[in-house]
């Protein structure tokens, strides 16, 4: 589900001229997935992203805490010569021992929940599908298996959160505000660590060799990752256990505890603030609700693990995509009964988008077509392509539904949801706008890539599908 843009638009462009063979053209297996090959330009903006995407991050939580989330006066002062980047970085909080330790525990106890918690909500949550779980199939031919158990994670981990709140008071709840840039620190050491374990094993041990992937350059496999589904043992899952929970578990309890810092500070909770956490935990819940889902997609479909989804998932997830709440700490912005009511319709209903043309397409796969698609049974294209075993696959493209109207309308509904949370903030500085800036690049650019790679694996039949279906985000725009 995460990484940066920038990220993707190196891999983008090294995609381009390696994967270009459908199951028709070439007479040769497609190689359809992420990179083989390398040019200098995105070569550059590899070694660039590697530099300067922690600055990036430092950057944002910075201002919020010596600029009162300002982003242009850093720069002024700089400008100006009223300060230096020397001071800035020393007046930052550093690291300490004691985020060390809180961050140490709740890593390790997330890995607890992965590994020795087996789902037993699937037994009991009606429609929820949880437990162990088949993937797609990889490039190399091969179908995972993932213990899914996320929701259950995400509700021992809130139950707690909040028993400990109410009753046990062990720690404070706005514990993760209190040490958010010394956390930070921490967060960067696993996220660099985790990258550079990944990109050791898959020269040394890989869990499947056949799905390496080795440019021939060191910094893009380092960034774009070797490994397609690296594990230890047979069920520590590197892709689904980072993205879900240092990621997302986290996203939900960061803004608790700027939720719980508001109220500290100022002895009660804004509108706003309640609405940046309704909506967020909504897309939270979703993920887990439909973890089995998002084995299908893109994240753990296509992209290998490197330090895009290492460190990308231990530190530009939880410290960018929770800014909201954050300007929200040191700005309690009150918004009028017609703004909150205007941002949370927009929310629900980019929400209703999402979550429904994702769904139809999850369900339309799993029936392979036979199922009812708004009254009807749903119309597609049928395509073939190739693995890189050789082998000769089919698949369907539909055609009705919301994946009749435009070709990425899940996007669309994203891209509304996130402005929702934007606009909670009001509209006195930038810093909480960034995140829809971030995911409109993020989402054209992805959308973008996703069309190349879905046009090299089905040549001429996805031709045949954008013919049908002439628009990617909006209908009759774009
Ligand atoms: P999609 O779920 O849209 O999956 C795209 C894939 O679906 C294509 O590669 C193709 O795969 C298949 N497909 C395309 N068109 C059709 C069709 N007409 N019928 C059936 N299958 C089709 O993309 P993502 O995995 O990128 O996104 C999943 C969700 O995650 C989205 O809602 C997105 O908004 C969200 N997301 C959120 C992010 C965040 O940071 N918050 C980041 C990225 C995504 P195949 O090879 O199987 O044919």
């Amino acid at each position: 589900m995460k990484g940066s843009v920038a990220m993707e638009a190196t891999r983008r462009r090294a995609q381009h001229g390696a994967n270009g063979k459908s199951s028709e053209e070439g007479g040769q297996p497609a190689q359809w997935g992420r990179a083989w090959e390398v040019d200098w330009f995105s070569l550059s903006g590899v070694i660039g992203l590697l530099c300067f995407a922690p600055f990036i991050v430092f950057y944002f939580v910075m201002a919020c805490d010596q600029y009162q989330c300002s982003v242009s006066q850093p720069l002024i002062e700089l400008y100006q010569g009223e300060t230096t980047l020397l001071s800035i970085w020393s007046r930052a909080p550093s690291f300490t021992w004691s985020a060390a330790k809180i961050y140490a525990i709740w890593v390790t106890f997330q890995v607890f929940l992965y590994m020795c918690v087996p789902d037993i909500t699937h037994k009991f949550i009606p429609g929820y599908v949880g437990g162990v779980q088949d993937g797609a199939r990889t490039p190399a031919g091969l179908i995972n298996k993932y213990e899914v158990n996320g929701l259950q994670c995400w509700l021992i981990t809130h139950a707690l959160w909040f028993a400990n709140a109410q009753y046990f008071h062990w720690f404070s709840p706005t514990i993760i505000f209190d040490n958010w840039i010394p956390l930070m620190w921490c967060a960067n050491i696993l996220g660099y660590a985790v990258s550079t374990y990944a990109f050791t094993k898959a020269y040394l041990f890989p869990t499947c060799a056949e799905d390496c992937k080795f440019t021939g350059n060191v910094f893009y496999n380092y960034m774009m990752g070797i490994e397609f589904n690296p594990r230890v043992g047979k069920w520590f899952d590197f892709k689904l256990f980072f993205n879900g929970r240092p990621g997302i578990v986290a996203w939900t309890l960061i803004n608790l505890s700027y939720m719980a810092k508001q109220q500290e500070l100022y002895g009660h909770v804004t509108n706003s603030m309640i609405l940046v956490n309704v909506l967020q935990a909504l897309y939270v819940l979703d993920f887990f609700w439909n973890e089995a889902w998002y084995l299908k997609t893109i994240d753990i479909c296509h992209d290998h693990f490197g330090w895009y989804l290492g460190w990308g998932d231990c530190v530009w997830l939880p410290y960018l995509y929770t800014l909201q709440g954050l300007y929200l700490v040191y700005h309690p912005v009150h918004l009028s009964s017609v703004h909150a009511l205007s941002v949370l319709l927009l929310g629900l209903v980019g929400y209703y988008i999402f979550r429904s043309t994702n769904h139809q397409k999850d369900l339309f796969r799993r029936t392979e077509g036979s199922c009812s698609i708004w009254g009807s049974k749903p119309t597609y294209i049928e395509c073939s392509y190739n693995s890189g075993d050789g082998g000769l696959h089919r698949s369907k493209l539909m055609t009705s539904g919301f994946w009749g109207v435009a070709r990425h309308l899940n996007y669309t509904g994203d891209l509304m949801g996130s402005l929702a949370y934007c606009a909670a903030c009001g509209f006195g500085h930038i810093l909480p706008y960034f995140y829809i800036v971030y995911m409109t690049i993020l989402l054209v650019h992805r959308c973008v890539r996703d069309e190349h790679r879905c046009s090299s694996k089905y040549g001429k039949d996805w031709k045949r599908y954008t013919d049908v279906v002439p628009r990617r985000l909006i209908p009759g725009v774009f």
